[in-house]
């Protein structure tokens, strides 16, 4: 008999019900803006935010509308405006360029390496010929680099660091939680990352003056005091008068599904770790299929799996991919000619000139990836690393 999975690549775990009894009480009182507070009353938001840098060990932390918000609001806060270039992954989420490109700044695409992280040496050469400033480090695919090389390379040059957490939230680096080596961290609270919130991100930073314009940016008027894990009054003294406000704030109903969220996330992360252990043993030794190596540094959030069909014509790829989709798995192919459902490939975005890099072009071209959704047991897991390994090898032995 031929096995077949029936699970969803796209359902997440229902939100704990801690955070619905939350949501409630927020929809029952009717304070949804976070700065809408009754008498001594702390909002769910500010409180999120003090969880959240206490959780990442970051002086400040602000609670935003989404990951992308983050990102374009860290760059502003770091000071990158129009005409500025900015140093980003080749391999990342559109909202990554989109992020850089929104300030009429201009993304300069570094590439990746098999391991599917930055490439160092590309770096190093593109922090020299670019001139730029600020690197948006995206963490694609929960995929850390050699952070300590990377911030000796961007120390060096005087270059910021601003990192995409987005699929590194709760994960690490040599023990430095994700986010925390560079100036400012970025994260998500979509759907699909690492807690649920519909729509919602987070930046981190230790750099008061950095914080403070993050606030008045995200829309505080004169109510940065109302926050728990913001700078003192004293940093906003000169900002408030010059910081453009662009709206981006979380609100208390989101908040306080998330609190319960966060309080879980370091068992989420050991389920999530526990289900990708099971596909990569499941597909070790897969002939044709490279599996993505980790470093013993990186403490990742397993919460999807990619590989690579390295060298392997579009066909092959092709044919992969519809025969797993006949037996219930459903993959994601970023090297496919015509972006479909998302971009993630620097050739995608077209509103940037950027060079070919071949190199990139050919690991680009091999990437196949699926969610792990918690909602996944070990034994789907199992079942789905059968799957794709009958059918690389049926296609791979035609070829
Ligand atoms: C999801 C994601 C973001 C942020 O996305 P939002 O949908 O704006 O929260 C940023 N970078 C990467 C790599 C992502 O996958």
């Amino acid at each position: 008999m031929t096995e077949r999975f029936t699970g969803s690549f796209t359902q997440q775990e229902p939100i704990p019900d801690e955070g619905i009894a939350a949501a409630l009480a927020v929809l029952r009182h009717g304070r949804l803006h976070r700065y809408n507070t009754a008498p001594g009353e702390l909002s769910e938001t500010a409180l999120l935010e003090q969880e959240f840098a206490g959780f990442t060990g970051a002086a400040y932390a602000l609670a935003v509308a989404s990951g992308g918000y983050a990102l374009g609001c860290a760059l502003r806060a770091v000071g990158t405006g129009p005409g500025d270039r900015v140093l980003t992954n080749a391999f990342t989420l559109a909202p990554v360029p989109g992020a850089i490109a929104a300030l009429g700044a201009v993304p300069v695409f570094v590439g990746v390496t098999e391991r599917l992280v930055i490439d160092l040496d590309d770096l190093a050469l593109k922090v020299q010929s670019s001139g730029a400033k600020v690197l948006m480090l995206s963490h694609m695919r929960g995929h850390i680099c050699d952070m300590d090389a990377l911030m000796a390379i961007c120390d060096a040059a005087g270059v910021t660091v601003i990192e995409d957490c987005a699929h590194t939230m709760g994960a690490s680096w040599n023990g430095v939680p994700s986010g925390r080596h560079g100036a400012v961290g970025c994260y998500s609270t979509q759907t699909y990352k690492h807690m649920n919130s519909g729509e919602g991100g987070f930046l981190v930073t230790d750099d008061a003056q950095i914080a403070a314009r993050a606030v008045m940016l995200s829309g505080s008027y004169m109510l940065f005091e109302r926050h728990l894990a913001a700078p003192p009054p004293e940093a906003f003294a000169e900002l408030k008068y010059v910081t453009p406000n662009v709206s981006g704030r979380m609100d208390n109903l989101r908040a306080a599904i998330l609190r319960p969220q966060l309080a879980a996330l370091g068992a989420q992360v050991a389920r999530w770790n526990a289900r990708y252990a099971v596909v990569e043993a499941g597909l070790a030794d897969t002939p044709g299929l490279t599996l993505v190596a980790r470093d013993p540094k990186e403490v990742p959030v397993g919460s999807s799996f990619q590989f690579l069909l390295l060298d392997w014509s579009d066909d092959a790829i092709g044919d992969v991919l519809r025969r797993c989709a006949a037996r219930g798995v459903e993959l994601k192919w970023f090297g496919g000619a015509e972006p479909t459902g998302f971009t993630s490939r620097y050739d995608s975005w077209r509103y940037v000139d950027s060079e070919r890099m071949p190199a990139s072009d050919r690991i680009l071209k091999g990437i196949v990836d699926m969610r792990l959704p918690l909602t996944f047991s070990k034994e789907d897991c199992a079942l789905i690393a059968r799957i794709v390994r009958a059918e690389v090898g049926a296609v791979y032995q035609a070829a």
